[in-house]
């Protein structure tokens, strides 16, 4: 049985932006799921197909957990609670009020995206009924059939952010914290991972702190919602401390220049363009800037943001 082997855990791809951009992972336990992330609204049918595939119907979805309320991650959370109407909403005490009244969140993503975009990918966010939410606070405990998953305060990307324990598996499901690897950039099955420096609460101690104590719960296997599960997490660790440091190197280094955004923009993709090729990946720059381009200009944003609150410019 399939079961057996991945302890009764799911990867599916949302679909969103991209294939393999985004995951939503799926837990089953005897005949009551979890979910864990939403993408958008339109990963739904993607969600509902996997449910499908195991004899399993929407009133089994128990719990919907969100790692944190960046619209990747939460932007499907109304349409999957009217969707799956037996489940409650397992969140971070930074991140429920924004489920409650999403208006905030919307306006503050529509700054950094722009309206079309916000439109296109998330349509119109909607508010969740408060008693379908669970607030997880730092070790809140959630069984689901008798599975144990715990919630971890774990802050360095957002000040939202938990992630989840499934002491069954003994993995762990990161967010945003541990890094971002998209399966286009594997060498013989080894993982590229970085940092992501997202606006508005990135702060690089606090993430290095997540990070070990990611570490210092030794588990077996961290799923990535960008994207999936990673074994090799001693490297991973390493890997992404060192490159946060680099990054908070290269914003200093551009905290003078007239268009900060840009300038540390411009050095991220020259430097994550080295490190890749280190690493052995044979791509061409376009085409890994095709991948990771996006990413580095959201990362400069955040950077520039942590820049703003943390370094005196004179
Ligand atoms: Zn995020």
């Amino acid at each position: 049985m399939q079961d057996n082997l991945n302890n009764g855990i799911y990867t599916i791809d949302s679909h969103y932006a991209r294939e393999q951009l985004a995951a939503v992972f799926m837990l089953v336990e005897g005949n009551q799921v979890a979910l864990i992330e939403t993408a958008n609204a339109k990963s739904l049918p993607y969600v509902k197909a996997e449910l499908a595939k195991h004899g399993l119907q929407a009133q089994d979805v128990k719990y919907i957990f969100l790692t944190h309320i960046h619209l990747d991650h939460a932007g499907g959370a109304g349409a999957y609670m009217t969707e799956f109407t037996q489940a409650k909403l397992v969140v971070h005490p930074k991140g429920a009020r924004h489920m409650i009244n999403p208006a905030k969140l919307e306006a503050g993503v529509i700054a950094v995206y722009g309206e079309k975009f916000v439109a296109e990918m998330y349509g119109k966010l909607e508010s969740i009924d408060p008693e379908r939410i669970i607030v997880a606070e730092d070790g809140l405990e959630v069984d689901l059939n008798g599975r144990r998953l715990i919630c971890r305060d774990t802050p360095g990307h957002a000040n939202h952010h938990n992630i989840i324990i499934d002491c069954k598996a003994n993995v762990i499901f990161s967010g945003d914290i541990f890094g971002v690897a998209y399966p286009e950039l594997m060498v013989n099955g080894a993982a590229f991972a970085f940092p992501a420096t997202t606006p508005v609460n990135f702060d690089p101690q606090k993430m290095e702190c997540s990070i070990d104590l990611i570490m210092s719960l030794k588990p077996d296997a961290v799923y990535l919602t960008h994207f999936g599960r990673q074994t090799e997490l001693t490297r991973l660790a390493y890997d992404l401390k060192r490159m946060v440091r680099d990054y908070v190197q290269i914003a200093l280094e551009c905290v003078n220049a007239d268009d900060v955004v840009s300038a540390i923009n411009l050095c991220l993709q020259e430097y994550m363009l080295s490190e890749v090729s280190k690493f052995g990946i044979d791509l061409s720059p376009d085409k890994i800037l095709g991948v990771i381009g996006m990413d580095m200009q959201i990362n400069a944003q955040g950077l520039v943001v942590w820049l703003k609150s943390n370094v005196v410019n004179n």
